[in-house]
């Protein structure tokens, strides 16, 4: 017997396992904890060494504090809404006497503040999930501060700056949309009182009075308030969700991309963007107004950890992590600073929107920004290297026979083992959806704790993966290594072709992979195992980078699985992430599995069967506890329905005299379907309080007003 047979023996399954085993937990952990990172928070409105201002995060929240709490629900319409607009209104006044006294203290900087509270009338076309709306709204308000050198050449390229006032029905709205407010506030407070800051270009910020009753506010600006046509990029701030740090998800053009990589903790991937543009995640956000009617690009970024609370009661300051305002405010204040900077690229920002074609995303301490024209040279470059290492270290199967196959159907074979082991990756964790949802009756059991997912639908993906590699046959670790480096270098540059940016990721794992095929031809004698070292150089990008995308990906999709109503296949699309996502975090499970002979893969198959089994047990169990805490956060059943539930509202709240009667006609019919959806039932109970609180705070001071068409 050959010393290869010896080694090859003497490093077993399970030993081999315990050996990486390091990795498996210590990777997914650090990029759990980068993930997750927050800033301290600070406290002090003047850092004590420097005596200049700095960001407080006690101030932002004491901000959020009143708007929610001690104002409560700003529902448009409401006297808490009339409130709101006026505490951020007595505000800005404020603010601006403060811009001047500093001015009159030093006279000779260029600094000029203005206030506007702005009111007005109109009507938009809003298309929501396949329907087209028609808005009006009356007697709207927003309040507009901006900041310039005062000098007519500072006020003619401005950044815009947006928050919203108003929250949505049930909910205070802390972190959406109070806390923005706060960072906006505290970022006027730090910039004014910065000695010898003067603004090159000016920066508006926009504090919207109605972004919940589908972006009135932002309408109202962007069409009728004078400083509009002056704004040439947007930053849009929001939350849908209270914890983690802000993340950017909609980025529209290569500067504003370098502008945000000046920011002290970017936190955003193409991957994030090409997922939120594709629509599939139902939500909106003013930015769309500024896209429409400003054609301005800029960034759009939203607080989105812990999305269960989102438009919810418990949307309340105790609820949002320290350290998220700071965030939030630090890295708003970097590139409000860089962007009214000389160095700004504002005056060039003038070609409005087109189809984004950067590569962006955070990694090793970096953020890195490219062009997809880059991309598509350093792809083909790192697939061409891929090629000649799978070639370089090609070993033809048992040369002494004759029917050894040539490399390229070798590499099919690898290919096809792939495919095979995603797919049945795949089956395994849509079957536990299947039995879960539809046998046993106990589907989104894994609802209310992000994460637990992973527990129910992980080893099942585990187990149809090893699982179909018995039905493929034997084929060559090796093979299978080679094949997937080729494989992820194929996707990476194939997918960029078509200008996919998030290809990034398979570029990110596939270089490693190669370069372990590389390695394993140094350390390793040809025809013997794949060498531990190789797995784990090849493995820890792609467990890290998974990790990541799984982490933030479950962040999102989860709690919106609860929002998307009783008949989406919420079990079936989170099992299906868990598969996908499983798969590129663990691209070398496939080639271990033919390391091992085929009777132990066997009995390896048992074991994530039998945690799979366990798991379903206890999730089933869990099925009753997750009910109540489900009822508990008083979920709105789905955007549809909230939008449903605001157009109701709409009609009890102001008074029909100020309606056509075309759209009093519109109201009753929308209202007569309503009636008939028997998913109306929990939404009406909301809307009956919030209704009557509505009815016996409407005042004659204040009566903006709105009616709603449906095509
Ligand atoms: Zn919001």
């Amino acid at each position: 017997m050959s010393s290869t047979r010896v080694v090859s023996s003497r490093w077993g399954p399970v030993r081999s396992l315990l050996v990486l085993a390091p990795l498996f937990v210590l990777g997914p952990f650090l990029a759990y904890k980068s993930q997750y990172a927050l800033p301290e928070p600070v406290i002090d409105l003047v850092n004590n060494d420097t005596s200049l201002p700095q960001i407080s995060e006690a101030q932002i929240l004491s901000h959020a504090k009143y708007l929610s709490e001690d104002i409560g629900y700003r529902t448009v319409g409401t006297l808490e809404h009339a409130l709101g607009d006026l505490w951020v209104h007595m505000h800005a006044l404020e603010l601006q006497s403060k811009c001047e006294e500093v001015v009159k203290a030093s006279p000779g900087r260029k600094l000029e503040c203005e206030v506007w509270r702005q009111v007005g009338d109109g009507n938009h076309r809003f298309d929501i999930m396949g329907k087209r709306l028609y808005k009006t709204y009356k007697g709207l308000t927003n309040i507009i501060v901006r900041i310039s050198d005062g000098t007519p050449e500072g006020k003619e390229n401005a950044v815009l700056v947006n928050s919203h006032v108003d929250s949505t029905l049930p909910s205070p709205g802390a972190a959406d949309d109070a806390l923005s407010v706060g960072v906006m506030l505290e970022c006027i407070r730090v910039l004014v009182h910065t000695p010898d800051w003067e603004p090159t270009h000016a920066i508006i910020f926009l504090f919207n009075n109605a972004e919940e009753s589908l972006q009135d506010g932002s309408h109202l600006y962007s069409t009728q308030h004078p400083t509009a046509k002056t704004v040439r990029a947007a930053i849009n701030l929001e939350a849908a969700g209270t914890t983690g740090p802000e993340l950017l998800f909609q980025a529209t053009s290569e500067q504003m991309i370098q502008a945000y990589s000046k920011v002290p903790r970017p936190f955003g991937t193409v991957v994030a963007n090409e997922i939120f543009s594709s629509g599939i995640m139902m939500s909106d956000t003013d930015f769309r107004q500024f896209e429409l009617y400003l054609n301005v690009t800029g960034l759009d970024m939203a607080v989105v950890g812990n999305s269960y609370l989102y438009h919810t009661r418990l949307d309340l300051v105790e609820n949002i992590e320290p350290g998220v305002a700071q965030h939030m405010a630090d890295n708003t204040l970097a590139l409000l600073l860089y962007l009214s900077s000389a160095e700004s690229p504002l005056p060039s920002l003038t070609e409005g929107y087109s189809k984004p074609a950067t590569v962006f995303f955070h990694a090793l301490s970096h953020f890195w920004v490219y062009s997809f024209q880059t991309a598509k040279v350093l792809y083909g470059a790192s697939l061409v290297f891929t090629i000649i290492v799978v070639r370089a270290t090609f070993v033809p199967p048992a040369p002494a026979l004759r029917q050894g196959r040539g490399i390229i159907s070798e590499n099919l074979r690898g290919v096809f083992a792939l495919s095979v082991g995603i797919l049945g990756a795949l089956i395994g964790a849509n079957v536990v959806a299947f039995v879960m949802r539809s046998v046993l009756n106990k589907g989104m059991s894994w609802f209310s704790v992000e994460f637990s997912c992973l527990a129910l639908f992980g080893p099942a993906a585990l187990g149809g993966a090893l699982a179909s590699q018995l039905l493929v046959g034997n084929v060559r670790e090796q093979t299978i290594f080679s094949s997937l480096t080729i494989l992820h270098a194929f996707l990476a540059s194939g997918l960029q072709l078509i200008n996919v940016g998030s290809s990034v990721v398979f570029f990110l794992s596939g270089l490693p992979l190669t370069l372990a095929l590389l390695l394993n031809s140094f350390v390793s004698k040809p025809g013997d195992d794949m060498s531990l070292l190789s797995y784990a150089l090849g493995q820890l990008v792609p467990l890290t980078t998974g990790a990541q995308i799984v982490y933030q990906v479950l962040d999102v999709f989860v709690p919106l699985t609860g929002r998307m109503g009783e008949q989406a296949p919420g079990d079936h699309i989170v099992a299906t992430i868990v598969a996908i996502t499983g798969a590129y975090a663990l691209p070398l499970v496939i080639p271990f599995a033919h390391r091992i002979p085929r009777r132990v893969l066997a009995r390896a198959v048992l074991f994530p069967t039998m945690v799979t089994a366990v798991a379903m047990a206890i999730f089933a169990m869990l099925r009753s506890n997750i009910c109540t805490s489900l009822l508990r956060m008083v979920h709105l059943r789905s955007t549809f329905l909230h939008m449903k539930l605001l157009k109701s509202s709409v009609c009890l709240i102001h008074p029909l005299q100020s309606l056509s009667p075309w759209m009093i006609g519109m109201a009753i019919g929308i209202s007569c379907i309503h009636f008939r959806r028997s998913s109306l039932r929990t939404s009406w109970i909301f809307l009956s309080i919030q209704s009557l609180q509505a009815l016996r705070n409407t005042t004659s001071v204040y009566q903006p007003s709105m009616t709603l068409s449906i095509q």
